[in-house]
């Protein structure tokens, strides 16, 4: 699904969605689930791509890093992601509550990390955004009015929801990242749970709560 140009959704990641921007660069924003590398893969061929200079993490979890790992050993990419959340990636601190749980029964290879977010780097027109609250390190991504939202909210039936709060690290950070996000210049937000929504008066709505 192509949300505005050079920016898919891809198919093959429902579930938790992965996005392709295609600026001078093929730049990823986040990997899925675990064992779909060869279902999205093979998406990214029929869409022309082959290489990919960027994968760009928006947090720690399962299904945002799970191809993470095979993605960056097909194509060569380097992986980036909050410092913060690198000791959950590469196991080095248990995903706290529920998630502890869930990581033992879905496993993702962790990746290389290439580095963690600072200023200057060359993701181009991709502006990351630290939106803290789901997880420690959460962010967020901004590309030409599009808001990569990751799992600061979820989309379900066209509206926008909160997490329940066992899959919240922090949730009065999830508010003061709401505060945040409703200031930041969007046509399009893009969550990993739930399809893209426009920038309508329901969001506005919404975000005015917070
Ligand atoms: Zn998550």
């Amino acid at each position: 699904m192509t949300i505005t140009e050079g920016v898919t959704m891809l198919q093959s990641s429902a579930g938790s969605h992965v996005f392709l921007v295609q600026a001078d660069k093929n730049v990823l924003i986040d990997t899925g689930n675990p064992g779909q590398f060869d279902a999205i893969w093979a998406e990214l061929r029929s869409l022309g791509v082959d290489s990919m200079a960027h994968i760009l993490l928006t947090h720690h979890d399962v299904d945002h890093i799970g191809n993470a790992r095979r993605l960056q050993e097909q194509t060569g990419a380097s992986v980036w992601t909050s410092r913060e959340e690198i000791p959950y990636i590469i196991g080095e601190k248990p995903r706290p509550g529920i998630k502890r749980i869930i990581q033992a029964i879905v496993r993702a290879e962790p990746p290389r990390i290439t580095g963690s977010y600072s200023e200057n780097q060359p993701f181009g027109d991709i502006q990351v955004i630290p939106a803290p609250g789901h997880t420690p390190g959460h962010v967020i991504f901004l590309y030409h009015r599009v808001l990569f939202i990751g799992d600061l909210l979820a989309v379900k039936r066209g509206t926008l929801r909160l997490f329940p709060s066992y899959l919240t690290w922090n949730s009065q950070a999830v508010l003061q990242s709401l505060a945040l996000l409703k200031t930041l210049p969007f046509d399009w937000l893009c969550p990993a749970h739930g399809q893209p929504l426009p920038h309508n008066d329901a969001v506005e709505r919404f975000l005015r709560q917070y």
